[in-house]
């Protein structure tokens, strides 16, 4: 995976459709939606966002939305196919590798077009006290120790993870209400980013965090917990990506905006 890579896509798109071009954009980001934003004008072509329905209030996007799985990669391919979609753009989350692998397979069999777009990772700085967990159940053991004032934000889908933690204390973050055992020693806020830096220095402050455990999400929108942590020197336990993609990815919703472009 090279996130700088240029991608190597041919276009494939069949000259004799009949039809204005079909995106489908795999989405659930802040990516997604711009360029979900950014496409909405354009009339020559058709735009249909999909997510999984995790959150139950998603931000709606511009042009066609559709909620929920596919059925799996064979699901994925007959909506493909019923749908007439031209090129895929699989701009889901760094740690959604489960729809990544079903949009690679699908697309690579039917011969569609897919632009994959994968945001950089966070990079620590030299003051940064950073630890890496290769997984949250490893972040979960890194974390709960005795006197240890967690804030904890990684979606609510894991937090069972960290459920049988009862020597830490948690303050934990999340759009809706998690479904998993929350620690025995937690606070639950549940608030929708993005989160500005001043806040989260005084909710850091009042709770008297002591340690982040994150995902390596990357992007800005809640970039202001990694800024605060850095600010008031608190360390992360910070948890690494999952394997995601097997084809070129881009980094950036412009590069995402020039491939479609040339593949159209
Ligand atoms: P995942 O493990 O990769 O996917 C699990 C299943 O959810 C997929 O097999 C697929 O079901 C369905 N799915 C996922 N994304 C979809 C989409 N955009 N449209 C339609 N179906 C989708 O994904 P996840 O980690 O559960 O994340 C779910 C969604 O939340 C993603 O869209 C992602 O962008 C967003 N999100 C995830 C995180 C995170 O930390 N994981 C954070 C922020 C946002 P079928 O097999 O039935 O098609």
């Amino acid at each position: 995976m090279d996130a700088n890579k240029v991608i190597e896509i041919q276009p494939v798109i069949n000259s004799t459709r009949s039809h204005s071009p079909r995106v489908l954009i795999l989405g659930g980001t802040s990516e997604a939606s711009e360029i979900a934003a950014q496409l909405a004008a354009r009339d020559d072509l058709t735009l249909i966002s999909s997510f999984a329905g995790r959150v139950s209030e998603p931000r709606r996007p511009m042009g066609i939305v559709r909620i929920g799985g596919f059925g799996g990669v064979v699901g994925l391919m007959s909506y493909l196919v019923d749908e007439n979609i031209d090129v895929v753009i699989d701009a889901t989350h760094p740690f959604a590798s489960k729809i990544s692998d079903n949009a690679e397979l699908a697309c690579n069999t039917l011969g569609v077009p897919l632009i994959a777009l994968e945001r950089p990772p966070w990079e620590p700085e030299d003051c940064d006290h950073w630890r890496a967990a290769a997984d949250v159940l490893a972040a979960a053991s890194m974390a709960n120790h005795k006197g240890n004032r967690v804030f904890l934000t990684i979606g609510r889908q894991e937090l069972g993870a960290f459920s049988n933690c009862e020597d830490a204390w948690f303050l934990v973050r999340a759009i809706d209400q998690p479904n998993e055992k929350l620690p025995t020693n937690s606070k639950l806020i549940l608030k929708r980013g993005p989160f500005h830096l001043e806040d989260e220095l005084q909710m850091f402050r009042n709770e008297s965090i002591s340690l982040v455990v994150s995902k390596n999400s990357g992007g800005t929108a809640i970039y202001s917990k990694i800024d605060a942590a850095r600010a008031l020197r608190i360390p992360i336990v910070m948890i690494d990506r999952p394997r995601k993609h097997n084809i070129p990815t881009v980094a950036h919703v412009d590069d995402v905006l020039r491939e479609l472009e040339r593949l159209l």
